[in-house]
């Protein structure tokens, strides 16, 4: 298999990096994780904007520019012969150097970017999740999609550990997102999401979300919910490039709504479907 780097394709067993590195000692750097259905990328755009994004945000320079970042993405599916459904992780950070934590001088960003094999578990997606609630202890700037993870690693392990598929997150009681996910609620055919602030991942799927719940014709509030508002919601779905649309049937020890996937977030998720050109035979 190839990898996209900064120095162009290697083979996986080519890349090495001296230990020395700042996304190993500091988590210095950003990533992304791009969804792929039967080899095309779903979202390019939304990916490659936010990495820029988020690169900029702390002052590294993608060796790349965007041009240039589409072209060699679409070249490492061709180089695997990707044709089926999958992802690509894609990591970026400030560089190889002696340990120091103000950024040293001259250092030339690592980058790179592999496929791996990610077929559609309808299952889940037809019977809904089991979720647990968690204090968001992150920092301010968690739009930034940056490698620091133990917070969220942290949060997933409970819920794995409890048996549930997402941790929920919140600040002061707020809904912010999950673990690895965004959260909206539905209640009376109306949807909210936290706002898209400095707190929370602004998820590419979330964006197609809200274009997506418009087109249908409910109405999309970006407010934050509270945890008690759960108790009284119809619906709940959390969502994220490998998750797509999932709805969440249970939190902590309560039930949402009726205990199985509700018509909105069913709506929604055949829109997603369509939207990412899903073949019938792979859908819902
Ligand atoms: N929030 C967090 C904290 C995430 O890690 C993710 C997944 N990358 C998301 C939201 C969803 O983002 P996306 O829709 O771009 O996958």
């Amino acid at each position: 298999p190839y990898l996209l780097t900064d120095q162009g394709f290697v083979n996986r067993d080519e890349l090495y990096y001296p230990f020395e590195e700042r996304g190993l000692q500091f988590g210095d750097g950003v990533y992304e994780v791009i969804r792929i259905y039967r080899g095309n990328y779903y979202l390019i755009k939304e990916h490659v904007e936010r990495l820029f994004r988020s690169a900029k945000a702390i002052k590294i320079n993608v060796p790349y520019s965007k041009e240039e970042m589409y072209e060699k993405l679409d070249e490492l599916l061709t180089k695997n012969s990707v044709e089926t459904d999958a992802k690509v992780y894609l990591q970026l950070t400030r560089g190889s150097a002696p340990r120091d934590h103000a950024f040293p001088k001259d250092v030339q960003a690592n980058l790179y970017a592999y496929v791996q094999d990610l077929p559609r578990k309808v299952e889940p997606l037809q019977n809904g999740v089991t979720t647990i609630t968690q204090p968001d202890v992150r920092w301010d700037y968690c739009y930034i999609k940056s490698l620091n993870l133990l917070p969220n690693v942290m949060a997933k392990q409970e819920a794995t550990e409890k048996g549930a598929f997402e941790a929920i997150l919140h600040r002061n009681k707020k809904v912010t997102e999950g673990s690895s996910s965004n959260v909206y609620l539905v209640k009376d055919g109306i949807v909210y999401t936290h706002p898209a602030t400095e707190n929370i991942l602004h998820g590419c799927v979330r964006m197609r979300v809200v274009a997506l719940t418009t087109q249908l014709g409910f109405p999309f509030i970006q407010a934050a919910f509270s945890l008690e508002d759960i108790a009284e919601a119809d619906e709940l779905f959390i969502t994220s490039s490998t998750a797509e649309i999932m709805p969440v049937v249970k939190v902590d020890d309560i039930q949402v709504g009726t205990g199985k996937p509700g018509p909105v977030t069913q709506q929604l998720q055949q829109a997603y479907e369509k939207d990412a050109k899903i073949p019938q035979s792979d859908s819902i």
